[in-house]
């Protein structure tokens, strides 16, 4: 617990951003010295002018009312005789549009009115001579308006370089002062990566001065400019060009996404501290005259710290930029929390987005500890009722759905497997049982999941132009998922050792119900997927052999949304159907993966058809160029076409089993993941004739291939 108070200004600024300072001298040797600091709201510390940490948009995002993170930092080195630290604040995830909804669809939490935006911080100072001095934010601090005269996360930021802070006023102690929420840091900060420079100067049909970055991301610029005081910088910010090649970025819905930067005399360089972008574009609406140059913008990438694990590389330059897009949909939304995506007025913690690509976003980077923390606020966002939202941490409080509730069961599944993890499943239990307790409870058919409404197969084909819901039947969907999420609650359980054997019962009763009630009549693309996925029919041959008719008769082409699609290649090729599912994942024509990429896509989009092959878009209420979901896919090209899998009963690639399926579509094909043992790779090509694999294993493992099956110990090998 910090020595000190959450401290705030008298004033209410809005969203221009105060910064609060304390100055203190030193007049003796120090031994060591450390600040831990938080707000309610988005922070930065400087101590002596300086930045502290890396950390951006400390402290992150979590369920603010019941836990905020503290972030600590050394500045023995910084410490001086006399020192100044200044704690500027934005109003973040906190209070910022993102959380009140102003302007916004959807109810704010209920806690919001009486939220306050505040900061705390301590200062330790551990002198040579064995003495400590503390320095708690308390009402000694002074308070100023800092030169942010405006910052928000969706609508940007604008910083006046003029403008001289006045510390002419007193912090006061927030009214709310409650230290119990505060909590070690607990997830991977948030900092800065790649920084990528404009590949391209446009000068638009309308006359817009246009920079592209080459990349869509999640980021923000820094700029350098030489000009005389008083003069403006400002840029606006997209992810496409429209079909006439114009600047456009409707699809941010509200997000004012600007950036607005007032020149002191001289040359400068300035990015924004506490808000963040999406976009490849960024206009330029105004610079001071004659000094345009291109090289004077950076493109600072923003995302989690997570180290990259896995890596695939095809023959097929396509496939390759489809594998890039996927990495670059998981960078530009592990901002803190799995977001939906990072430009519109959204930005939020979808938890169906989230379960859909777990798999292949713990295959890429190592997401053990970001997921840890994520589960952690919605195991305490969980409802009284059992209910799980679907906005973690609760920003609306809106539906519940399935295949977005089910994220309780899907995503500490799925880190137990790909790390070994118990501790996940031990602590994330409790609230799975409720899960399914509460769907129990709220059906209108016992052993099934019916009557709710539900979000359906978002997004799937089968929808009218410019709706979200397709003809797959929510019932449908919502009872495969109490099957699905049952079976798991059962495994977790019998791993951790509990009894739980009410809900074996359960769930053989919810297999049957569901077989008698669907009775393999299923019309849909997504429909057959789960019934065949979760193992919810007797007749597998039969439904596959359907479910491959339909695409075939549908032209060989998928229809599934969020929910169907990350199954849909397994399914296939569990059935002996491999050689469709690569056609599907070959497809260049809308809809496939690789369409997009054929409108220049850079990141996974929302919509099979974002850009349509007329080039006209998806309607711009809901039109997002960075949306991870169908980066799903990428599991299927680490799990089928490599053919690497951990094993169940030896999570953490503890044991593997590598049952590669080639093609010949492709020349060749290389997967790799660095697991907790160490690097697994498995690749294939083709050689006089005949395909050739080479394995390489630091775990016992099992090699299915051409139907033999052999034993192996770590090494590599080559069949
Ligand atoms: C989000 C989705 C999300 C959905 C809920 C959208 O606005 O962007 O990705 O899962 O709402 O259906």
């Amino acid at each position: 617990m910090l020595n000190a108070n959450w401290i705030k200004s008298k004033k209410e600024t809005g969203f221009a951003c105060p910064v609060f300072r304390r100055e203190f001298t030193v007049n003796k040797p120090v031994k060591s010295a450390t600040l831990a600091a938080s707000a309610r709201g988005v922070y930065t510390a400087n101590l002596n002018g300086q930045r502290l940490g890396d950390f951006i948009l400390a402290p992150g995002w979590t369920v603010y009312e019941k836990r905020i993170q503290v972030q600590t930092y050394d500045i023995t080195d910084i410490i001086k005789e006399e020192n100044h630290l200044d704690i500027c604040l934005a109003k973040g995830w906190y209070l910022g549009r993102i959380t009140t909804r102003e302007n916004l669809w959807g109810t704010p939490e209920k806690s919001v009115d009486s939220r306050e935006s505040a900061v705390i911080a301590e200062l330790c100072i551990t002198y040579a001579d064995g003495t400590r001095e503390v320095i708690g934010t308390d009402e000694s601090w002074r308070v100023a308006e800092s030169p942010i005269r405006f910052c928000e996360l969706y609508d940007g930021e604008i910083y006046d370089a003029t403008f001289v802070p006045n510390f002419d006023d007193n912090a006061v102690i927030a009214e709310n002062n409650d230290l119990r929420v505060l909590i070690p840091q607990q997830g991977e900060a948030v900092i800065e990566n790649e920084r990528i420079k404009p590949i391209a100067v446009i000068h638009t049909p309308k006359g817009e001065t246009v920079l592209d970055f080459g990349q869509n991301l999640t980021g923000y610029p820094e700029i350098t400019v030489t000009a005389k005081a008083g003069e403006e910088v400002e840029l606006s910010f997209a992810e496409i060009l429209d079909k006439d090649g114009n600047f456009y970025n409707k699809n941010y819905r509200s997000a004012k996404c600007m950036y607005r930067y007032i020149c002191f005399e001289g040359t400068q360089s300035h990015k924004p501290a506490l808000t963040f972008y999406g976009f490849r574009y960024i206009r330029i609406d105004k610079f001071p005259k004659g000094t345009f140059n291109p090289d004077n913008f950076t493109a600072i990438v923003l995302h989690s710290r997570l180290k990259r694990t896995g890596n695939i590389i095809t023959s097929d330059p396509m496939l390759n930029q489809l594998f890039h897009n996927i990495i670059w949909g998981q960078k530009s939304n592990y901002l803190d929390i799995p977001t939906d995506c990072p430009q519109r007025d959204e930005r939020l913690g979808w938890t169906g987005d989230a379960q859909v690509f777990v798999r292949t976003a713990s295959y890429n980077f190592d997401v053990q500890c970001f997921f840890t923390k994520w589960l952690e606020d919605m195991r305490i966002s969980q409802k009284d009722n059992g209910a799980v939202p679907c906005v973690i941490p609760n920003a609306e409080n809106g539906a519940v759905g399935a295949a977005w509730g089910d994220a309780v069961t899907i995503c500490p599944w799925q880190i137990y497997l790909t790390y070994g993890d118990k501790n996940i499943l031990k602590s994330m239990l409790p609230a799975m049982r409720r899960w399914i307790d509460y769907i129990t409870d709220i059906t209108t058919t016992p052993y099934l999941w019916t009557g709710a409404w539900q979000y359906g197969d978002w997004l799937e084909l089968t929808a009218p132009f410019g709706e979200y819901k397709g003809e797959t039947r929510d019932d449908i969907i919502a009872s495969a998922f109490y099957a699905n999420s049952t079976n798991l609650l059962c495994k977790a359980g019998r791993i951790i050792g509990e009894d739980i054997s009410r809900y074996e019962e359960l769930y053989r009763n919810i297999v049957r119900t569901f077989k008698e009630t669907y009775r393999d009549d299923f019309k849909t693309q997504t429909e057959l997927v789960l019934a065949l996925h979760f193992d919810l029919t007797d007749n597998k041959s039969a439904l596959s052999k359907q479910l491959y008719d339909l695409i075939v008769s549908q032209g060989k082409k998928l229809q599934t949304g969020f929910v169907g699609t990350p199954y849909l290649l397994h399914v296939l090729s569990d059935n002996g159907y491999a050689d469709l599912a690569y056609d599907l994942l070959l497809r260049k024509e809308f809809p496939s993966w690789l369409y997009p990429i054929t409108k220049g896509a850079t990141t996974m989009w929302e919509h099979w058809d974002g850009i349509m092959p007329n080039g006209d878009m998806w309607p711009e209420y809901m039109n997002s160029f960075n949306h991870y979901a169908y980066g799903a896919v990428a599991d299927w090209m680490y799990g089928v076409c490599a053919g690497i899998n951990t094993v169940e009963s030896a999570p953490g690639f503890n044991k593997i089993i590598f049952r590669p399926i080639a093609t010949d579509k492709l020349e060749r094909f290389y997967a790799e993941i660095e697991t907790v043992h160490g690097k697994v790779s498995s690749s294939w090509y083709h050689q006089d004739g005949a395909v050739r694999y080479e394995i390489v294993t630091p775990s016992p493992a099992i090699a299915v291939i051409n139907g033999k099956e052999y034993k192996l110990t770590p090494g590599k090998y080559i069949f």
